[in-house]
């Protein structure tokens, strides 16, 4: 199987050739299709399997397809589409830049919204121009959405959880439930995890509905 087998538009294949992928890995050949379709999607897969763009390149695809991340379309106000959630900056980094890399013939913009160096002001400057993706560490996307600074999550039709096991050992689990409330109840969700367990089940339960479940 090749990527351009996956329905995504060209832009989207550019990037994806660009980077040097030819074949979907496993997990990113089950979990587009379904995506795409627009249910949600809980799919155990571990660091290294591709999950990361199996989750942004629908999510990408399908924001470009409501014609968002075109400032050059005066029609569609920017809004934040998509929220990522991850568990260490470290990955929402990766995350970020994967979505540059795969986006780099889109007009899509996100975001990096993490706790450390960066000043809390100038995240909240940019969170106003409402990046299409924002990709965040629980800890620090709370912080604005308390301080109000900035983040809107009303226009919000794309969330992920990613590595929800290591966001829930992180201590994460009252942070998660706050920001999943704080997101519009009709969204597509989708949340990957390495390991299931009491706690992800509650999670899945809190914040996917009828979800399709993957595994690889
Ligand atoms: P991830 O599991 O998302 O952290 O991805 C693990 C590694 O696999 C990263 O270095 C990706 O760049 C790489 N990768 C992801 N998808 C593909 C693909 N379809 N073909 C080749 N490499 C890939």
């Amino acid at each position: 199987e090749v990527f351009a087998q996956l329905n995504l538009s060209r832009p989207l294949l550019r990037g994806v050739a660009s980077i040097g992928f030819v074949s979907p890995t496993p997990i990113q050949a089950k979990v587009i299709p379904i995506a795409l379709s627009g249910r949600d999607v809980c799919a155990s897969a571990q660091t290294g399997s591709g999950k990361t763009a199996a989750f942004l390149l629908p999510i990408m695809e399908r924001i470009i397809q409501r014609g968002g991340g075109n400032t050059k379309n005066k029609k569609h106000l920017a809004a934040t589409r998509a929220l990522i959630l991850t568990p260490t900056r470290e990955l929402a980094a990766q995350c970020l830049g994967m979505m540059n890399a795969i986006g780099k013939f889109t007009d899509l913009r996100a975001a990096l919204i993490v706790g450390g160096s960066k000043n809390i002001n100038s995240q909240a400057a940019e969170l106003r121009t409402r990046p299409d993706v924002v990709v965040a560490t629980p800890g620090r996307l709370i912080d604005h959405l308390v301080n109000s600074s900035g983040v809107d999550l009303d226009d919000l039709e794309f969330l992920v959880l990613d590595e929800a096991d290591r966001l829930l050992d992180l201590g994460f689990q009252d942070e998660i439930h706050e920001i999943v409330k704080s997101c519009p109840s009709e969204r597509q969700s989708l949340l990957f995890s390495a390991t299931m367990g009491t706690k992800v089940d509650e999670l899945i339960k809190l914040s996917l509905k009828r979800p399709v479940r993957v595994h690889v």
